[in-house]
């Protein structure tokens, strides 16, 4: 399909200001956001949000997740829309980039495409996915996944905050409770622009990721059974310590991943020691180990050689040992054609450039199950996100904003 001539680019301040005027609505304490899906704040936003697409000349639809879809026109009317988006609903002490960037940036090239008077053949459509972070109604994605077909709409509506509100009721109170049916909309394609939450691209200063997967996961929580005894009167040779078998499992999992490379990760962030007292040996430690890896038969290995040596380790000491998998995503493939599109635009702007794979969850994880999807990468600072202190600077935004729709209007289809 044709594109978009080389010189083109999208206004950078407009952007800016978009994000920063997006960020006054749901202060958090320390300089970042707490716009919480389905709050006032989070309704505050998208009043927001659909005022700039008003005024862009989009025309606004609403699912029965409370997902935003607000669509340009397209020449051909048989064309499937091309969807560009992300989320703005953010974490309690979240920062100002995160999702925020990707929905504004697709706001930001349907304004640049108005302003170039450029028509495709497909529409565009920018897309506010409802509750991606899944801080206060877990999981997190879960719109996109009932979009997806990975979660029932009952399942959606019945999660429930902290306070046992649930997102059924809390999105009619809102008043962003939608009449489309969740995933009845069929995608020519999705692309998704987010920072990158993580040190990569910073680290090698390089302005533009290429994500060609989404790590796939598995969460594996342990329950290891000794004996509470005293630390002081207790024999080195007759204690069943459980707190010495989480020590060794912990440096296994390590050397699991070390040897998994390239690309696997495993890691021990969560551990219960019961009861936890500085003067007894614990009876029982529950913790989970989360493994990573964008190839799902390494990943199942990496599951399989950690339980068998775990269970090696427990027996060698006497200490009982079971495992029970908590969490669970296949990694994500995301669609060649697009990925090189997405790698060309960027050398065609002229921008350094490397291939990276998404070690966090994201929308466009889910509608890649449904349509061709990838997403694009800005670096942020210190690779810092989920953290008030989140950092981006203006021209990384804008750079990858370039990508974004050079990408979108190849992949829309540029009429002459
Ligand atoms: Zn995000």
């Amino acid at each position: 399909m044709a594109a978009p001539g080389e010189n083109m680019r999208v206004n950078s301040d407009r952007l800016w200001d978009a994000l920063m005027d997006m960020a006054r609505i749901g202060p958090g304490i320390a300089g970042g956001n707490n716009r919480q899906t389905l709050t006032d704040a989070d309704a505050e936003g998208r009043s927001l949000f659909q005022s700039w697409c008003e005024a862009a000349g989009l025309t606004m639809g609403v699912d029965k997740m409370g997902t935003m879809f607000a669509t340009r026109a397209g020449e051909d009317p048989d064309a499937l829309p091309v969807y560009v988006g992300s989320h703005l609903d953010t974490q309690p002490t979240g920062g100002k980039f995160d999702g925020v960037l990707g929905v504004l940036a697709a706001l930001e090239v349907v304004r640049t495409m108005n302003d170039l008077n450029i028509r495709t053949k497909h529409p565009v459509v920018v897309t506010n996915w409802a509750n991606e972070e899944g801080a206060r109604f877990a999981p997190a994605m879960l719109a996109s996944g009932v979009f997806a077909g990975v979660h029932t709409l009952d399942y959606a509506y019945s999660r429930k905050d902290p306070e046992g509100k649930t997102y059924g009721d809390e999105l009619q109170r809102i008043g962003w409770l939608g009449e489309e049916e969740v995933g009845a909309r069929k995608m020519h394609a999705y692309l998704e622009y987010h920072i990158e939450q993580g040190p990569i691209l910073e680290a090698e200063n390089k302005t533009i990721g290429v994500v060609t997967h989404c790590q796939g996961l598995w969460w594996l929580e342990f329950t290891l059974t000794g004996r509470e005894a005293h630390t002081g009167s207790t024999p080195m040779t007759m204690r069943v310590n459980a707190g010495l078998a989480l020590s060794r499992i912990v440096e296994m999992v390590q050397t699991v991943a070390m040897e998994s490379q390239p690309d696997a990760v495993g890691g021990v962030g969560q551990v219960f020691f019961s009861p936890n007292s500085r003067n007894v040996l614990p009876g029982k430690v529950v913790f989970t180990v989360d493994i990573r890896s964008p190839d799902l038969a390494k990943l199942n290995a990496m599951r399989a050689r950690i339980e068998a040596e775990a269970a090696e380790i427990c027996s060698a000491i006497g200490v009982g040992c079971s495992v029970e998998a908590v969490g669970h995503f296949d990694p994500v493939t995301f669609d060649p054609g697009l990925v090189d599109t997405v790698r060309r635009s960027a050398e065609k702007l002229g921008l350094s450039h490397r291939d990276i794979i998404s070690g966090a969850g994201h929308d466009a994880c889910w509608a890649a199950k449904v349509a061709p999807a990838t997403m694009i990468m800005c670096p942020c600072v210190g690779g810092l996100s989920h953290n008030e202190a989140e950092e981006i600077s203006k021209d990384w935004a804008s750079a990858g904003c370039d990508v974004l729709f050079h990408a979108v209007v190849e992949t829309a289809g540029l009429v002459e």
